[in-house]
């Protein structure tokens, strides 16, 4: 199949880690190599966001990157972008007017508008995955959320355009349902993981302490890592490392950092606690390895890749029972769950699973197999292909089609 995929701020060239570069880009990248490895054709449309950016990079994967000039040649924040989207359309469509191609895959909901416009004129079918939805951001976000007020209109009325919804985790599809787009529409096909970057044997980086745990993501409050923090004054001889957000240059100055800090002195365990910054994709694996905890902990989070990169490493992990982290971490077998939002139980439970070697052991290895099993890209990619295969001979749409990897 000639694949399109519209990924319209996440680049799944861009280095992961900063604000608005994590999850999505990765999944885009990774699925769209696997479907290369599969022997489709894909070409990732997304925005033109640094001067000087070619029009086209062949990625080393095999699949092509075209940078779509909408809107300025700069970073700009994901919730100032809807403006730009109908440059995007136009110029998608211009490109799609001879040659269409035979399914479009579009990631974000914003790059689901762009999908819904510019397939008007054509049959090309539209696969959506959201990978956020707004309906969850405002109602853990209130007046702090700065989406477009439009967003979730928008969201529905893509939902409900699109040949079928490709959600990653069975709370969104209870969630779709709540907003209105029917699980006539929605698939549900997980996010993967690379088993062979992310492995239990190879380089570890040293531990300070006689425990280590280690938390990963974009330096944003809802991640949790203060509900970490407050959890360490519970567990002594232990160091907390925090992976993500700016490069070590620019970490001192960034505010959650700063923020971060100082809970940190406040609570006397600053010297425990260390905010490492963005790591490059291939120390991450060494990293993980050094835990003996890997803690997931959000509010809320859509899917989730870290849990996994964690377990695909051997690694337990404690995670809050929220969104994709409710599938994809099996409580009391490949790591334990607990509410979010609630450094009580957390410190608690941590305190537990950092005393107890053997059983840490056990939930690794179970992790690692589940990984194995269940999350690999080139599985993922073969679902996911075979929902477009699906739109394309019709048989798209009429049940709530739930591919093995979502389910326990
Ligand atoms: N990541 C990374 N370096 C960092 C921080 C994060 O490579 O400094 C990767 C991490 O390993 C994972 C992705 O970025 O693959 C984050 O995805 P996730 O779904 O956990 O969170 P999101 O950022 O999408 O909210």
């Amino acid at each position: 199949m000639r694949i399109a995929m519209i990924s319209e701020h996440a680049n799944p060239l861009a280095a992961l880690g900063g604000v608005d570069a994590g999850g999505q880009n990765l999944h885009v990248a990774e699925l769209s190599a696997a479907l290369v490895r599969a022997g489709h054709d894909v070409t990732v449309y997304t925005r033109r966001d640094a001067r000087g950016q070619p029009a086209t990079v062949d990625a080393p994967q095999g699949f092509r990157v075209v940078h779509v000039p909408a809107g300025p040649a700069k970073q700009v924040p994901k919730d100032e972008l809807l403006p730009h989207m109908a440059e995007f359309t136009r110029f998608v469509s211009e490109q799609w007017r001879d040659s269409p191609p035979d399914v479009v895959h579009s990631h974000f909901w914003m790059s689901g508008i762009v999908a819904v416009f510019a397939k008007q004129h054509t049959r090309v079918p539209v696969v959506h995955t959201y990978h956020a939805l707004g309906t969850v951001k405002r109602r853990h976000q209130g007046t702090a959320d700065t989406s477009p007020a439009d967003r979730i209109r928008l969201e529905r009325l893509v939902g409900n355009s699109v040949t079928r919804v490709l959600a990653t985790c069975t709370d969104e599809v209870r969630e779709l349902g709540r907003m209105g787009v029917g699980n006539r529409r929605v698939a549900v096909v997980p996010c993967g993981v690379d088993c062979d970057q992310f492995r239990p044997e190879g380089p570890v980086v040293p531990k300070r302490l006689p425990r280590r745990v280690v938390s990963v993501g974009r330096l944003v409050p809802r991640k949790g890592f203060a509900d970490l923090i407050a959890a360490m004054p519970y567990n002594s001889d232990t160091e907390l490392v925090i992976v993500g957000g700016p490069d070590r240059r620019t970490l001192a100055r960034d505010p959650e950092a700063i923020r971060l800090r100082e809970l940190a002195e406040r609570l006397g365990v600053a010297d425990r606690v260390r905010l490492v910054g963005q790591v490059p994709r291939e120390r991450m694996p060494s990293v993980l390895r050094s835990a003996d905890l890997v803690a997931c902990v959000p509010w809320y989070e859509p899917f989730g890749i870290v849990p996994l990169e964690a377990m695909a490493c051997g690694v337990p992990v404690l995670a809050t029972e929220v969104g994709g982290l409710a599938d994809t971490v099996v409580d009391g077998v490949t790591g334990v769950l607990v509410p979010p939002q609630r450094p009580k139980p957390l410190a608690a439970t941590m305190k537990a699973l950092l005393a107890d070697p053997v059983k840490r052991d056990f939930l690794g290895a179970a992790g690692r197999d589940r990984a194995e099993s269940r999350y690999p890209w080139d599985r993922i990619a073969m679902d996911t292909a075979r929902v477009y295969e699906q739109c394309l001979d019709g048989t798209g749409t009429g049940r709530l089609a739930t591919a093995a990897g979502a389910s326990r």
